[in-house]
């Protein structure tokens, strides 16, 4: 008790110590204790990002001390800072308190919220079935209390308070779930398209990798639309895939600025593209780290081994998996092929996984590395569905996106993050539906329907690092939701039979 509260108190000295000395200081430092780390003392997040996003001098150079001209002041004052972070750490002082490497909490926003509810109204849905994106059992004749555009409370009919002034909507027969988010959506300005999607249940995307021009539209939109995340044009390597919506990254330092740059652009995450050499993915990483953004990547020509190793938190795309998990020779023939033309990745990743070995080691191990460092798998299967008998559709396409199919199953079972997302449009997807065919695709490939429910609610709101404001139906989250006339539960294309959406306290109409 004594020792707590002796504990309680040197902390309170060494907060305030920090407070009033250091608030502000960005020190760059290498030590055994550390390692390389960015050190940036500030108890505001806001503050902490300006600092961060100020241009680095000299970038990735180990020790430098980046707000001085003083040397044997700021030598001094380093010397009093090891010292009170050594200190600091004997009393418990957990990294977040010092901000020392840790994720800027909550400053990945969307943009084009919509406004919610003019006056604070409250809003009680009740009667239906709950499935709230939580490990949780699904609750029937639940209730939900909307205050505002933020949900008040949650449970079963009766043992939650209904308030008196209440507007009360009878759901009884329909089936709630999270509002879904895609994590990879190219709207590409095309509003009427993400209106159709909100109306089918998407409350929130993110739009990978284009300049920040092409989400001009969305932000004078007068329309309803999903939340937004965006990420500015992907980084990609010369000469480019895509080059009028990337930046075609020339060094270390111009990867970590352009990083930075996006993030103060309002970009939540980062996007790499397949002509990026190898040796700028850490480099990148390691600015998104310090800014607080994930970073993911469209991969062909990297393997996706050395790509995660570099700190990647998401791939994108089954087919980014191809080089990783064929045989080396089957690899470095398709890497020649894509290398020497971009587009030949379209024919060549069917042939490439049409011929990959499931039970190989480098499958296990490659699952293996996937599970250790949680990584994100964004599988888009929806994008690559090719069936058997369709028109045009060759064998071996037949065959390498069975392939697909199970690698996705192998991977779900060793327990792979795997995330629900569209990739705006497929084939055999009814229009404005490509999502809920994502979803059935993920069943298909052995997840129960519940799994594929948080693949695509909850886990992309870790995934977007916004989950403490989407993803479920809990307490003090946005109210987006969808209500439909059939149970996903039983048979998940019933996700389509949508009767209402709500997003942000407010109905979809
Ligand atoms: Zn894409």
């Amino acid at each position: 008790m004594v020792l707590t509260t002796t504990l309680d108190s040197l902390r309170r000295h060494f907060t305030l110590l920090i407070r009033q000395y250091f608030s502000g200081l960005v020190l760059q430092i290498s030590n055994p204790f550390f390692g390389t780390s960015k050190i940036i003392l500030s108890d505001r997040p806001q503050r902490r990002l300006e600092l961060l996003m100020k241009p680095a001098s000299q970038p990735h150079e180990g020790k430098s001390f980046r707000n001085s001209g003083r040397k044997a002041f700021w030598n001094l004052r380093f010397g009093v800072l090891t010292t009170s972070l050594l200190f600091a750490y004997l009393c418990g002082f957990s990294q977040d308190h010092l901000l020392l490497d840790a994720p800027v909490p909550e400053v990945l926003t969307e943009i084009n919220i919509s406004d919610g509810p003019s006056d604070r109204t409250v809003q009680a849905i009740v009667g239906m079935r709950l499935i709230d994106g939580t490990e949780g059992d699904m609750i029937e004749n639940a209730v939900v209390v909307i205050d505002g555009n933020r949900i008040a409370s949650v449970g079963k009919q009766g043992e939650v308070e209904i308030p008196d002034d209440a507007e009360v909507h009878d759901a009884s027969g329909l089936t709630m779930v999270p509002g879904l988010i895609d994590a990879h959506y190219h709207s590409v300005n095309n509003n009427p398209a993400l209106e159709t999607i909100l109306k089918n249940g998407t409350t929130t995307i993110r739009d990978p990798g284009h300049p920040f021009r092409f989400y001009q539209a969305l932000f004078f939109s007068q329309k309803p639309m999903p939340r937004v995340f965006v990420t500015g044009a992907h980084l990609d390597g010369f000469p480019g895939v895509y080059k009028q919506q990337a930046v075609l990254i020339r060094n270390a330092a111009h990867a970590q600025e352009t990083v930075y740059e996006h993030v103060r652009n309002g970009g939540s995450g980062i996007k790499i593209y397949f002509r990026l050499p190898l040796k700028y993915f850490k480099p990148v990483t390691d600015a998104a780290k310090l800014a607080g953004v994930p970073v993911f990547a469209h991969l062909e020509l990297v393997p996706a081994d050395s790509a995660i190793m570099a700190g990647l938190d998401g791939i994108e795309h089954i087919t980014s998996l191809g080089v990783a998990l064929a045989s080396p020779e089957e690899g470095a023939r398709f890497q020649d092929a894509v290398f020497n033309n971009s587009n030949a990745r379209r024919e060549w990743r069917y042939r490439l996984w049409s011929g990959i070995d499931l039970n190989s080691e480098r499958t296990q191990k490659l699952i293996e590395l996937m599970v250790s460092n949680r990584t994100y798998l964004v599988p888009t299967l929806a994008a690559f569905e090719k069936q058997a008998g369709s028109e045009g559709v060759e064998e071996y396409e037949v065959t390498a996106f069975q392939n697909m199919m199970e690698f996705v199953r192998k991977a779900h079972q060793a327990g792979v993050e795997i995330v629900g997302s569209s990739h705006t449009w497929g084939e055999y997807a009814d229009p404005g539906f490509t999502l809920q065919r994502e979803m059935e695709l993920l069943a298909e490939a052995g997840m129960t329907p519940l799994e594929v429910i948080r693949a695509t609610t909850i886990k992309n709101a870790h995934y977007f690092r916004s989950a403490s404001r989407i993803g479920s139906i809990e307490v003090g989250k946005l109210a987006d939701f969808v209500l439909l006339n059939a149970n996903p539960a039983e048979n998940i294309s019933n996700m389509k039979q949508v009767s209402r959406v709500m997003i942000n306290g407010q109905w979809v109409e």
